[in-house]
């Protein structure tokens, strides 16, 4: 049968504004059939369970969904997404992987939260690494965290990480996985052999590039809304023991961008020159200069930097990482000249530091532990994460750091700013960035108090009309959209595939409402 998408949608839009009016009589209704099913000793309605489920490391949204499912396998998670997909009316459905989501991505006001965390030792969806060592397969609930150390414990490693490693696998497969090895090797989602998904029609499917296929595109970067994944195999590769990690300050902007660029256009997987990590930050007078993306500058050259950073304004800091073990220890240090040679960083503002793998992979963490230690981790977190072409890094540079950040003066997390390749994308997949081969992100990490981060929200909002006005085709990574014209914007021409297959996977619109793509009501 062929349904008009458009129609489908609208009428699919009027049935949940039904549901939500008569919501409560209905979610009782719910809760009561929940009990009656053979998961019914797993599903918590405990107010605790409520109150954790209903928020995230943003801080900015709260939404209470009526119960959370604690899985102890993937078959727990079918059984409930195959209630509501027959109930008469069905709820809505979040799978919550660490909860760090900005906006409420991960919630269900008033339907089922799935705490993916509690299969984390369960029943198959651990972490299996193969015979041949080639691959790994994980539960979509594992932290990365515990896939670098299983790997790690046979000289294994996954090569595309995120900053920060105490996300979920499904929750970063979700959205894309990116930090400076993504140049040379792709976001996560790029690196990735096969998933398991329980699709919104209950289904379970085992999808790869050669089998189901479309559901394997679809939920790659697919924001949760195809299916819930509970199993991914992880291409592996041996494990550097050591790194050399370099930062170096500039304060000219297009010299920073230039050599960021030469840098990234060494780009080939097996190529052994290359660099393993390329990133970049804004140092700003607000800021702290260890903010908590890692203390790296030596105490004795801290002054110099701050003195720089007070005559400038904002200084760039990039920053590389060259792995090396017992065989490439005696060349490491030539290479990485031969890779500097001829960048235009300031004279004697290049440092250097020498970590073992997992720590340097592993540097968050000891931030967070500081941050947490003095109540300022779980506070609101206004962040805005941007993807912009090339072609017009230098405009945002002058309209955006230049301007509104230095004018506004309130900026205080890391602010990050790097390149990666398009080609190293697959745009066969649900994830979306700008057309040109080469764009860069940007993040500004910002962290606030509870009463004013809308102020951020606000520097935000400007920095996005900014680059409307100025024709700055930027798109946002983690996005937060709350009209749908916003989302048909952000999708651009994958739209219509994306509705398609939404239609397809989840055409009761169950999974990952926080995402406000299918019912933002406007
Ligand atoms: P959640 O917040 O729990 O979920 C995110 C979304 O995915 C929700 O819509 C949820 O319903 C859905 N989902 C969760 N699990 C599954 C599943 N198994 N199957 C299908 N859908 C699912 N991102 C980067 O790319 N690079 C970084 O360097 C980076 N650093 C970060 C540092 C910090 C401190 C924080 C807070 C976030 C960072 N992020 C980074 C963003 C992060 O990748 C996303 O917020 C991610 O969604 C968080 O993972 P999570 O496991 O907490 O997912």
């Amino acid at each position: 049968m062929a349904v008009a998408l458009p129609s489908f949608f609208t009428a699919i839009m009027i049935m949940s504004r039904l549901m939500a009016f008569i919501g409560i009589s209905k979610n009782n209704d719910m809760s009561s059939k929940l009990q009656a099913l053979d998961i019914a000793p797993k599903v918590s309605h405990d107010p605790s369970a409520i109150e954790s489920a209903s928020q995230d490391f943003g801080h900015i949204v709260k939404a209470a969904p009526q119960a959370v499912l604690l899985p102890s396998s993937p078959r727990d998670i079918a059984s409930l997404v195959n209630f509501s997909y027959s109930n008469s009316v069905p709820f809505s459905i979040a799978a919550r992987g660490n909860s760090h989501s900005l906006n409420g991505q991960a919630m269900a006001k008033n339907g089922v939260v799935i705490d993916m965390t509690s299969m984390k030792s369960g029943n198959g969806t651990g972490i299996r690494i193969a015979s041949d060592g080639s691959y790994v397969d994980v539960g979509g609930q594992q932290l990365w965290i515990d896939v670098l150390n299983a790997t790690l414990g046979l000289g294994l490693t996954p090569v595309s990480w995120t900053d920060y490693l105490y996300l979920t696998v499904g929750g970063t497969l979700s959205n894309a996985g990116i930090s400076g090895q993504t140049f040379r090797y792709g976001p996560q989602i790029s690196n990735v052999y096969e998933i398991d998904v329980i699709t919104g029609t209950a289904d379970f499917v085992t999808c790869s590039p050669n089998n189901n296929s479309d559901l394997f595109y679809a939920a790659l970067g697919g924001l949760g809304q195809f299916g819930i994944i509970t199993r991914a195999r992880i291409p592996l590769e041996p494990a550097p023991k050591r790194v050399k990690w370099v930062r170096m300050l500039y304060t000219d902007f297009l010299d920073f961008t230039r050599d960021q660029e030469l840098l990234i256009s060494k780009n080939g997987r097996n190529d052994n020159k290359a660099l393993n990590y390329l990133a970049g930050s804004l140092l700003l007078d607000q800021g702290s200069l260890d903010n908590w993306r890692s203390s790296f500058f030596p105490p004795q050259d801290q002054p110099k930097i701050i003195s720089l950073i007070t005559k400038f304004r904002i200084v760039y800091c990039l920053e590389i990482v060259k792995h090396y073990d017992s065989q490439t220890k005696t060349t490491v240090d030539k290479d990485l000249q031969q890779l500097l040679k001829g960048l235009s960083y300031l004279p004697g503002f290049m440092f250097e530091k020498d970590a073992k793998y997992e720590e340097f992979l592993n540097r968050v963490h000891s931030e967070e532990l500081k941050l947490k230690a003095k109540g300022l981790w779980d506070v609101p977190h206004p962040w805005l994460n941007l993807f912009i072409p090339k072609s017009k890094i230098s405009d945002f540079n002058d309209g955006v750091f230049k301007s509104i950040v230095l004018k506004r003066n309130i900026t205080t997390g890391p602010v990050l700013v790097y390149p990666m390749n398009r080609k190293k994308w697959d745009d066969r997949m649900s994830a979306v960035i700008p057309d040109e081969e080469i764009f860069y992100t940007v993040g500004l990490l910002q962290s606030s108090g509870f009463d004013d981060w809308r102020t951020f929200e606000d520097q935000n909002k400007e920095i996005l009309q900014f680059c409307e006005k100025a024709g700055i085709k930027v798109k946002q990574y983690l996005p937060h959209y709350t009209t749908k014209v916003g989302w048909v914007n952000h999708f651009g021409s994958k739209w219509s595939t994306f509705q398609k297959r939404k239609l397809q996977f989840d055409p009761k619109l169950l999974l990952s409402p926080g995402q406000r793509i299918f019912n933002n009501n406007q």
